[in-house]
């Protein structure tokens, strides 16, 4: 008789009590025919963090966990605590995903851009155009990294333009530098009618504080972007809501944490992810 592997997937973060994860990796393993479970690891930022981090990536390493994603507030030490890097974490400046290698070193590797640039094709956005992103935080860092390497001119507006100017100067390579300006209506004025992509990185309209929008109260859309709110929780943010009532395409989070889902499990597992049935699983817990 065949031993079929059983599959130990888990995700490292604090805190993790509202992750949707669970939900989806095990619906991805059960649509695969694949025997696992996916387990939550909260590791507080303290000072035994390193060391539980460590301890878990030794169990990557000798085979008795078969994959790991990290989030907040873990992204950079995972960067740090990798044996090697894919371009794509050194980029970003950040790893979600961690992999185990034939050779058994542990791979850091970040899926939120490709999971990000995945979806907004998946919405019909396919030439390179302007973007403008708002916040210039860890989620802005994937999102400017892969519009940016994917031919888009990025312009990050910050509260602190201190921020989105140090973020636009760190990111290496692209043919068209991103630029950075201040997240107020002067500033953003001059720059609506170019844009094709507008993004919220910033918190704010996530529950519970819903009424809140990243955007300028006196201020009107751009008035010919897709308006892409990484938010999930609630699905139809206040942002989203007024690019709707704009007449213009509004689409949540969801499909980009889909997204960088099912890149982690194809790393993992070797297989095609089902991204649709992750998708699906993740909006029905989200909904319970
Ligand atoms: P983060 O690292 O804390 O960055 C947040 C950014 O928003 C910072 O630039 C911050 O500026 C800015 N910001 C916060 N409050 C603000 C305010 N009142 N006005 C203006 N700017 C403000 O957070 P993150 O990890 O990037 O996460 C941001 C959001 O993205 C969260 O809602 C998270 O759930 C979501 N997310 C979604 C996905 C997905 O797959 N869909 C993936 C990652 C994150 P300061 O530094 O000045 O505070």
């Amino acid at each position: 008789m065949i031993d079929t592997l059983y599959y130990r997937f888990g995700l490292i973060g604090y805190p993790l009590a509202h992750s949707r994860s669970p939900e989806m990796h095990r619906a991805a393993m059960a649509y695969s025919g694949l025997e696992g479970n996916y387990q939550l690891y909260p590791v507080e930022d303290d000072d035994q963090a390193e060391m539980r981090i460590a301890n878990l990536l030794s169990h990557l390493r000798e085979g008795s966990l078969h994959g790991l994603n990290v989030t907040i507030p873990h992204k950079q030490r995972a960067l740090r605590l990798a044996d090697c890097l894919s371009g794509v974490a050194q980029g970003v400046g950040a790893v979600n995903t961690l992999t185990r290698l034939p050779d058994g070193r542990i791979l850091g590797e970040n899926t939120d851009a490709g999971g990000f640039l995945y979806d907004i094709r998946r919405h019909g956005i396919r030439p390179a155009g302007h973007a403008l992103v708002l916040g210039a935080g860890g989620s802005a860092r994937a999102v400017v990294y892969g519009l940016a390497h994917a031919g888009w001119q990025v312009l990050i507006a910050a509260r602190r333009v201190e921020q989105a100017r140090e973020l636009a100067h760190s990111i290496a390579g692209p043919a068209r530098q991103p630029q950075a300006l201040a997240l107020d209506s002067q500033s953003l004025a001059r720059h609506l009618p170019a844009i094709d992509v507008l993004i919220n990185t910033t918190p704010l309209g996530m529950h519970p504080h819903i009424d809140a929008s990243p955007w300028p109260a006196d201020l009107p859309l751009p008035p010919a972007a897709l308006v892409y709110d990484l938010i999930y929780n609630p699905l139809e943010t206040r942002l989203l809501r007024s690019a709707r009532e704009q007449g213009l395409p509004a689409v949540n989070g969801t499909g980009m944490l889909a997204a960088q889902g099912a890149e982690a499990f194809a790393l993992w597992t070797g297989m095609p992810a089902p991204y649709d049935v992750m998708e699906h699983a993740l909006i029905q817990a989200l909904q319970a």
